[in-house]
């Protein structure tokens, strides 16, 4: 990727991997530099560019003969043209592209917030209405790439099963709905070699678990064992809906009989409780404070 580097230039004779990537290189060359091209032939034999506020630069890259891979065979003259806070090279679909990750992992980033990160990285100014499409197209974009990927879990499945015996994968799908194909609701896999490492593994296991932010949500659970040489073996990973009995469900049912702060900070330090040595500990001072809640607590199931 020497291309996303500030100090990357185009030189004559440079060479790309084909007609797709040189023009995606050369936009991002442009944009970086806030120069504006038009295009006079614009192709799969031949791309010829000149700048759009009539300077002597011009570009001209052609495929090599017999390849796909595309040369740049031609770089004259030079840019002289102002260079201004906006670029029509920064369209809807070149945002939406460049900054996916970004919508896919933060899609409830506030509108300005993302115009400041788009000026910043570009010193390019981008209206709001713009942005707002901006971020429109990219989640439309990771949904249906997010979607598709669910397309294509069985098959993955049935060649984990059929490349790896004695291997578990287990998908449930929710097919209450008349006529639908099916909702994803879980997976569970286990590889074969990963059972075996934890049988000889150091017999300590990890678990651990993370909201997934993507179109769907979801939570991913994985549990880890340790081997004899202290390296981390992943035993299992699951996918899972996001909990609906969370903590905060479960204080409210506990101050309807155990008032006040004392208690409630009781609760949260025994449900915080990372380990058993923890969890006792905080369980002995809630129950110096109240008995009945203490022995609620006590009653209710370790895992949520
Ligand atoms: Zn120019």
């Amino acid at each position: 990727m020497e291309f996303l580097k500030s100090h990357f230039e185009l030189k004559v004779r440079q060479k790309f991997f084909n007609f797709i990537v040189f023009r995606y290189v050369l936009v991002e060359w442009l944009v970086r530099k806030r120069y504006e091209v038009e295009w006079v032939k614009n192709y799969s034999k031949k791309i010829i560019a000149k700048c759009a506020k009539g300077c002597s630069w011009r570009i001209r890259a052609t495929p090599i003969q017999g390849e796909t891979t595309f040369q740049i065979t031609s770089l004259k003259g030079q840019h002289v043209c102002v260079r201004y806070y906006n670029n029509k090279h920064t369209t809807i679909k070149y945002l939406s592209a460049k900054y996916q990750d970004k919508i896919r992992c933060n899609s409830k980033c506030a509108v300005n917030e993302f115009q400041n990160v788009i000026r910043r990285d570009l010193m390019i100014n981008v209206f709001v209405a713009k942005i707002r499409r901006v971020k429109r197209k990219g989640k439309d974009e990771m949904f249906g790439i997010d979607m598709e990927q669910y397309h294509h879990l069985w098959s993955y499945a049935a060649t984990i099963r059929q490349t790896n015996p004695d291997s578990t994968v287990k998908i449930k799908i929710d097919t209450a709905e008349e006529g639908s194909q099916g909702i994803f609701e879980r997976l569970y896999y286990c590889l074969h070699a990963c059972k075996q490492g934890s049988s000889m593994a150091i017999p300590i296991i990890g678990l651990d678990g993370c909201f997934l932010k993507y179109a769907f949500g979801g939570q991913l659970l994985s549990a880890i064992g340790r081997d004899d040489n202290e390296n981390m073996v992943p035993i299992i990973v699951a996918v899972v809906e996001i909990e609906r009995f969370c903590l905060r469900h479960m204080y409210q049912n506990f101050k309807q009989k155990s008032k006040g702060k004392e208690l409630k900070d009781l609760f949260w330090a025994a449900v915080s409780a990372r380990n058993e040595i923890d969890w006792k500990l905080a369980m002995n001072s809630l129950e110096k404070a109240s008995k009945d809640a203490a022995e609620w607590l006590q009653k209710m199931p370790p895992v949520l």
